[in-house]
């Protein structure tokens, strides 16, 4: 197969659709990372994105709508906190899961009776679920494992000559995919955390949970997102997180630097970056805003494996607010493996 990449013009977007509709694949952006989509209601749409990602069928997609009354067509109930999220926060990077209707696809699901429903908030994306029929089913355009997409470029990276098309929306907004809230069971749980943090979802709704295997991945509880149990976001060199005072973790970092023999890259800040000495300093952004370091976080990865790295030094996020998120990446892309400095 061959993938064509090209720029989203209305010609473009009208071709995307009817690939759609055909049955075939077009990756797209989104504000948050690229997505992988088929039509959503097509079985066979769906089993071609786990082949072409190399991702287990028992991971569920979420599917794409681009106006709120099309969530209509998928739940079965949408209880009164989809109705406050959604008419508060969509378009924009919150994934709500609620009760499925039997005419949507378990091959969408993943073999589970719920639906992960989102409206994103991009122009491109928006363009091509219109012009698909509505319903995309998409996870993010990877390959199962690696970083998620925050460039064209990563997708062909990873899906060259296993997708129909890449349409080409530029660098993503975000760089962190959406938060996922559970509204299928009584309290509403945050299953996956993002730029929608807790405390904006509490504002709206009272109580809110975190899935418990969030806070606690070494714990025997069962992730409720199928997604969170697979290592993901993972780069090909071993990454371990410092924590603790500034100046203490690049002193500590410093010192594995020497005395390493091995290919080594530094996550760190602006702040931060004129502390370090020795292999490759890869600055995400000012700690005074988070969203500029989710942005460059996979970037920083992939650019990580390009370069041969086999160790990766990361400094460590506040966990709080937007925080939570980022760091919940990078805790899954090192494995857990954090020092206390
Ligand atoms: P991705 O966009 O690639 O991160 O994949 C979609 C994510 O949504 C995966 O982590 C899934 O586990 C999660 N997801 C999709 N549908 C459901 C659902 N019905 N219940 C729980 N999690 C879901
Ligand atoms: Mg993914």
């Amino acid at each position: 197969m061959i993938t064509e990449c090209v720029t989203p013009t209305e010609e473009n977007l009208r071709r995307a659709g009817e690939i759609l509709k055909n049955g075939g694949l077009v990756a797209f952006p989104t504000e948050t990372v690229y997505g992988l989509g088929g039509d959503a209601f097509n079985p066979d749409s769906s089993r071609k994105i786990y082949a072409a990602k190399g991702r287990p069928s028992d991971n569920p997609l979420i599917v794409h709508i681009a106006d709120k009354e099309s969530a209509s067509e998928l739940g079965s109930v949408l209880p009164e906190s989809f109705h406050l999220l959604a008419d508060e926060l969509w378009p924009g990077p919150l994934t709500l899961i609620v009760k499925k209707k039997a005419r949507v696809p378990e091959e969408t699901t993943g073999g589970l009776d719920t639906v992960a429903i989102r409206m994103p908030d991009h122009d491109v994306a928006l363009g091509l679920i219109r012009a698909g029929g509505g319903f995309v089913a998409a996870p993010s355009a990877n390959a199962s494992g690696r970083p998620s997409p925050t460039l064209a470029s990563h997708v062909a990276e990873d899906l060259n000559g296993r997708i129909d098309m890449i349409l080409d929306g530029g660098e993503v907004g975000i760089g962190v995919e959406s938060t996922i809230v559970d509204l299928s069971e009584d309290v509403p749980t945050i299953l996956r955390p993002g730029y929608i943090t807790k405390e904006r979802l509490e504002g709206l709704l009272g109580r809110v949970e975190l899935d418990p295997a969030l806070s606690d991945p070494g714990s025997s509880a069962r992730p409720k997102a199928p997604g969170m149990r697979y290592r993901h976001y993972a780069p090909k060199g071993r990454m371990s997180i410092v924590n603790g005072d500034a100046q203490a973790v690049a002193e500590r970092i410093n010192d594995e630097l020497s005395k390493s023999g091995k290919a080594c890259a530094v996550l760190c800040t602006e702040e931060t970056k004129s502390l370090y000495h020795g292999g490759l300093i890869r600055c995400l952004g000012s700690r005074s805003d988070l969203k500029q370091v989710s942005l460059q976080l996979y970037r920083a990865l992939r650019e990580f494996d390009a370069e041969g790295i086999e160790e990766i030094y990361a400094e460590s996020f506040p966990e709080e607010g937007f925080g939570l998120a980022v760091m919940n990446r990078m805790l899954k892309a090192a494995g857990y493996t954090v020092v206390e400095v």
